[in-house]
C-alpha cells in the first residue's frame, strides 16, 4: 500500500468525548469514522486488523471441527416470544417493522434462530453432537454506547451454538471450545485470562469470561494462582478463594463468554431428537461468543505508548512500513525505496509505504501513531553509506543492514 495514495490524514487531537486511550488511538489514525452513537464504519486500515483477527478465529474455529454458517441479521419476533426473551432481553432489542407491519429485530444473538434451524431439520440421536458457528454483524441497542468500538451497539462477533445428546456431551464441547479460545488469544498474543462468571439474560448455570487484563476494562476480576482459581468480581461471595486463600485483583476486558445452556432453547422451542431408546428427548446446548471488533480496542489497551499504538504482530495491518526521506531534487532515494516495496511485496510480506510528499517529522510522528511493528526508514545519507536503519516500533531499537540484504534481513 502506497501512502500516497491514501486519501485521509491523521489527526492530531481526537474528540474530546474519546475518554478511552483506544477510542482515541483509533479515531486519530482514522481506524474506524464514528457515523451514529455506537455505530462506526471500519475504514482500511482498521478493517485489515479486523480481518485478521476474524481469520484466526475462524482457523481456530475450524481446527474444533465447529462448521461456519451465515444466519440472517433480522429475525422475527415470534421466535422471541417462544422463548420470552423479547421482554427479558428488553430495550436491548433494536425492533423492525416490515411493510405488512409484521415485527422483527436485529439480531444482538442467535440462540433461537439455529435451535428453529435444528428443529426443522434433525431427528435423531446420531445427528449430534453439532456445532456451527458464524461471524457476523450483531446490534445491541446499548443503554450506554461508549469507548468506541469496545461497547457499540452495531458490533462484529463470532457466535457458536453446539447441540448434544446429554451433559456430558456438553462438557466435552464446552472444555473443547474453552481450549480454542485460550488458543486464539494466545495467537492474537494478547495478555488474557480465563474466569468464572455469571449467566445473565443468556440462561444456563455454568459459564466462563475470558479478559483481557488492562486497566481501562469495566470488570473486575479476582484470581488465587495457588488454588487454580479466577473469576469475575460478579460471581463472588465471599473475600477469599474457595479454599481460603489470598484473593488478587485485576481488572478486565471482557472478549469471550461461553456458556453451557442445558435445555432451556430446546425446551422452549420443542426442539427434540429421538435417543437410543427411541424415546423423544431435549438436546442440551452451549453457545460460545467472541468479540471480534472489541477485540481490537482491547488489543490497543493493552499495546500502545504516548505516541500511539503498537500493534502485535498477528494482527498489525502491515508488517513493515517503508518510511522514505524522500528528496524532491533527487529521485535516487524514492527509486531505492520502491524497488526495496516491490521485492517485499513479490515475497508476500505485507508492507507499507510512506510515499508522500512530507516532512520527516510527520512521517515519523504518523509511523509511531499507526504503530506497525517494524519500520525501514530509506533517506540520502543511508543510500551513499549503503545502509539503511531498520527500527523496532515496540523497542524502539535500531539495526543498521546493508541494502542489498535489506530484504532477506526482513523476511528472516
Ligand atoms: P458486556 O457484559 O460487555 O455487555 P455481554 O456479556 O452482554 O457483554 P455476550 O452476550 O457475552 O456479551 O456477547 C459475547 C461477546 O460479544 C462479549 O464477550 C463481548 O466481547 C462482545 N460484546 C458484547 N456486547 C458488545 C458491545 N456492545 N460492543 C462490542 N462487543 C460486545
Ligand atoms: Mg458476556
Amino acid at each position: 500500500m502506497k501512502l500516497s495514495n491514501y486519501p485521509l490524514r491523521t489527526l492530531k487531537d481526537a474528540p474530546s468525548d474519546a475518554e478511552l486511550m483506544s477510542h482515541q488511538l483509533m479515531l486519530r489514525s482514522g481506524l474506524i469514522k464514528k457515523l451514529a452513537s455506537g455505530i462506526f464504519t471500519w475504514m482500511p486500515f482498521g478493517l485489515k486488523v479486523l480481518r485478521k483477527i476474524e481469520q484466526t478465529v475462524r482457523n481456530e474455529m475450524d481446527e474444533s471441527g465447529a462448521l461456519e454458517v451465515l444466519m440472517p441479521t433480522i429475525q422475527p419476533s415470534e421466535l422471541w416470544q417462544e422463548t420470552q426473551r423479547w421482554d427479558d432481553y428488553g430495550n436491548l432489542l433494536l425492533q423492525i417493522h416490515d411493510r405488512h407491519d409484521r415485527l422483527f429485530c436485529y439480531g444482538p444473538t442467535h440462540e433461537e434462530v439455529i435451535t428453529d434451524i435444528l428443529r426443522k431439520s434433525i431427528k435423531s440421536y446420531k445427528q449430534l453432537p453439532a456445532n456451527f458457528y458464524q461471524i457476523q454483524t450483531k446490534f445491541r441497542d446499548e443503554i450506554r454506547p461508549r469507548f468506541g468500538v469496545m461497547r457499540a451497539r452495531e458490533f462484529l462477533m463470532k457466535d457458536a451454538y453446539s447441540f448434544h445428546l446429554n451433559q456430558e456431551s456438553l462438557e466435552e464441547e464446552y472444555e473443547k471450545m474453552s481450549q480454542t479460545y485460550e488458543s486464539i488469544f494466545r495467537k492474537l498474543e494478547l495478555n488474557f485470562r480465563k474466569v468464572k462468571a455469571t449467566s445473565g439474560e443468556i440462561g444456563g448455570s455454568i459459564s466462563h469470561e475470558f479478559h483481557v487484563i488492562a486497566e481501562s476494562g469495566e470488570d473486575e476480576i479476582a484470581f488465587c494462582d495457588g488454588e487454580n482459581f479466577a473469576a469475575n468480581v460478579e460471581t463472588l461471595d465471599g473475600k477469599n478463594a474457595p479454599n481460603g486463600g489470598e484473593l488478587t485483583y485485576a481488572r478486565g476486558i471482557e472478549v469471550g463468554h461461553i456458556f453451557q445452556l442445558g435445555d432451556k432453547y430446546s425446551q422452549s422451542m420443542k426442539l427434540e431428537v429421538l435417543d437410543s431408546n427411541g424415546k423423544n428427548v431435549n438436546p442440551y446446548m452451549g453457545c460460545y461468543g467472541i468479540g471480534i471488533s472489541r477485540i481490537v480496542a482491547a488489543a490497543i489497551e493493552q499495546n500502545h505508548d504516548d505516541k500511539g499504538i503498537i500493534w502485535p504482530k498477528a494482527i498489525s495491518p502491515f508488517a513493515i512500513s517503508i518510511i522514505v526521506l524522500n528528496d524532491k531534487n533527487d529521485s535516487t532515494v524514492m527509486d531505492h525505496a520502491i524497488k526495496i516495496y516491490q521485492e517485499l511485496r513479490a515475497d508476500g510480506i505485507e508492507v507499507m509505504i510512506d510515499d508522500r510528499d512530507e516532512r520527516a517529522g510527520v512521517k515519523f510522528a504518523d509511523a509511531d501513531l499507526m504503530g506497525i511493528p517494524t519500520n525501514v526508514i530509506v533517506g540520502k545519507r543511508g543510500i551513499e553509506q549503503n545502509k539503511l536503519e531498520i527500527t523496532s516500533r515496540r523497542t524502539g531499537e535500531t539495526t543498521e543492514v546493508k541494502i542489498n540484504e535489506i530484504v532477506s534481513h526482513l523476511k528472516g
